[in-house]
């Protein structure tokens, strides 16, 4: 059986050298005689397992000591509400950027802990670009900055790690791993798994330090506490065991390709070949501002809306799967994340190219 183009903006494609080495240990992990989902979370081999992800993914990204790299559960969603129920530290405001579904989600949560300054949006550009650095309008009191690096949605994502005088904090669910980001530039860092790390059900926080531990005076649960998780090396309660591994194998991966660096390469290479398609087409569109314009996520319409069921069914039957835009903006999307081989954008550029010919 032929393994399919996958596009899908999450859960999204793995590659397939990591699905090979989780079947090979399947029934019968390094001879133990059983799964890595069937061991204790304290044993050997898992705490093995889990340190050695937790090595490998501060060898990629160059996380400094000073942080400590948690593996929770609850999805980035979750951040969405521990974030100000450990970072406020005593303050009662917090800066976000709304750029984005993903941005707005965040601002929603976090208005049931704090007052919300949302310092810009782009929503009356229906999220088609980022608001100008100079129309933000930061409060010098904010507990923190919070923005989207990458909207999976729209397809936008920032051109440079934004400066701000209060510990910046990013969701990089759908751009983390996808090039170099330079770690200490942040406060926290969040990313779901199920992009470009592993399957779902686990998500990394990457947190400095010294921004830990003021939770417990809000009488916040020790299970949304950062630093519960950190005392414990992210094994307080039972962690997501067989995704913690699995991400360790695309860790693993990805050092074999050349770490961040060589993927940025590739990404850049497969995202400008899409869009300098899209855009030489004449018949597919992409609405963002050429500079905003995402490496992971790449939406576009037809220029005849009719088709696009077509467009679905055409691409479905050879192949190109998960194709249809996310269902508040329509159109198509395709997820470009680093476990999409550069074959499988320029066989989609090629099926673009042939349905435009028939159908343009
Ligand atoms: C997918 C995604 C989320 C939500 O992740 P869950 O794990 O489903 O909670 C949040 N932010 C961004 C940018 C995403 O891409």
């Amino acid at each position: 059986m032929a393994r399919v183009h996958n596009f899908c903006a999450g859960p999204a494609a793995l590659p397939e050298a990591v699905l090979k080495q989780a079947q090979e240990d399947l029934l019968d992990f390094q001879g133990h005689g059983l799964s890595v989902m069937e061991m204790s979370h304290r044993s050997k081999e898992i705490v093995t397992i889990a340190e050695q992800a937790e090595q490998d993914l501060r060898d990629l990204m160059g996380i400094p000591d000073t942080y400590k790299v948690l593996f929770l559960q609850g999805g980035a969603s979750s951040q969405f509400s521990m974030i100000p129920m450990n970072l406020l530290r005593g303050k009662t405001s917090a800066d976000y950027i709304n750029t984005g579904q993903w941005s707005k989600k965040a601002i929603k949560e976090a208005q049931r802990f704090c007052k919300v300054n949302v310092v810009a949006s782009s929503e009356e550009q229906s999220f088609s670009t980022v608001p100008a650095r100079s129309e933000w309008k930061l409060n010098s009191d904010a507990a923190y900055f919070h923005y989207t690096h990458n909207e999976t949605i729209g397809g936008v994502e920032f051109d440079k790690i934004p400066k701000v005088d209060v510990p910046l904090v990013t969701d990089l669910s759908s751009t983390i791993l996808s090039r170099p980001f330079d770690v200490s530039r942040f406060g926290l860092i969040y990313a779901g798994a199920q992009k470009n790390i592993g399957p779902a059900g686990i998500t990394v926080v990457i947190v400095r330090e010294d921004l830990m531990g003021a939770a417990a005076t809000n009488s916040v649960p020790s299970m949304f506490d950062y630093k519960t998780h950190a005392d414990s090396d992210s094994m307080y309660n039972t962690p997501p065991t067989f995704a913690w591994y699995l991400a360790g194998l695309v860790f693993k991966w990805l050092k074999a390709q050349g770490g961040v660096e060589a993927m940025a390469k590739i990404n850049q290479r497969k995202a400008d070949k899409l869009y300098g398609m899209i855009d030489g087409s004449g018949f597919y569109a992409n609405p963002v501002e050429p500079i905003y314009r995402s490496w992971m996520n790449v939406p576009f319409t037809l220029g005849d809306a009719s088709l696009d069921s077509e467009f679905l069914k055409q691409a479905d039957s050879n192949g190109f799967l998960n194709l249809k835009g996310h269902r508040s903006v329509g159109g198509m999307r395709a997820s470009i994340y680093n476990a999409v081989p550069e074959s499988s954008v320029d066989a989609l550029i090629g099926f673009m190219k042939d349905f435009e010919q028939n159908h343009g």
